[in-house]
C-alpha cells in the first residue's frame, strides 16, 4: 500500500493550507481550456490563472472530443463558461507520429499486439485545430455569445499564438 504514500504526504501538507473548500465549482473566470495531456503544459499558469478559475479537460493532443463538447456544453450553461480556448502544442506525441509508429513503439513497450488500439493520431495539427474549434462553435448548445479560440502552445518558449 506504500505506492501512493509519497503523494499522500504532499496532500497531507497541501490540505494544510487548502482555501477553495465550499467554492460551488464554477469557472470563476469564465474560461474553458481543452488541451493535451502533455507534463509540460500547466493550463492554468499559462493564461495567468489560478485553481477555481477555469474549467480544464485535457487528452492526447488537446482534441474537441465528443466527451470535451459534453464538459463544455455543462461549463457554458451550468459553471459560468464564456470563454473556450483549444489549446494543442508544439512537439506533441500524438500529431509527431504517425498512427503505426505510435503502436509500433506501444506494441514494443507492452510486448503485445496492439493494432487494435486506435490512438487519433493528428496528421495535420493546424487543421484539426480548425476542426475542433468548429466543433465548438458549430454545436447547437454553444450559443453565439460564447467566444471560442484555437492556439497553438509551444512547450519550448510558454508562448500561445492564436490560430484560429
Ligand atoms: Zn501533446
Amino acid at each position: 500500500m506504500a505506492d501512493f504514500d509519497d503523494l499522500l504526504a504532499a496532500n497531507a501538507a497541501f490540505a494544510e493550507t487548502f482555501e477553495l473548500g465550499g467554492f460551488d465549482g464554477v469557472a470563476r473566470a469564465g474560461v474553458a481550456l481543452v488541451t493535451c495531456m502533455d507534463s509540460r503544459i500547466d493550463p492554468l499558469g499559462m493564461v495567468g490563472l489560478s485553481p477555481g478559475d477555469a474549467k480544464i479537460f485535457r487528452n492526447p493532443g488537446g482534441r474537441v472530443t465528443d466527451a470535451a463538447l459534453e464538459a463544455i456544453v455543462l461549463g457554458v450553461h451550468l459553471l459560468g463558461v464564456e470563454r473556450v480556448l483549444v489549446v494543442p502544442h508544439t512537439r506533441c506525441a500524438v500529431a509527431g507520429a504517425t498512427e503505426p509508429e505510435l503502436r509500433r513503439r506501444v506494441a514494443e513497450s507492452a510486448g503485445l499486439d496492439v493494432t487494435w488500439q486506435r490512438f487519433h493520431v493528428v496528421s495535420d495539427q493546424l487543421e484539426t485545430l480548425a476542426y475542433d474549434v468548429h466543433r465548438v462553435t458549430s454545436h447547437p448548445l454553444v450559443p453565439d455569445s460564447v467566444t471560442v479560440g484555437g492556439f497553438l502552445y509551444d512547450v519550448d518558449t510558454g508562448l500561445l499564438e492564436r490560430q484560429v
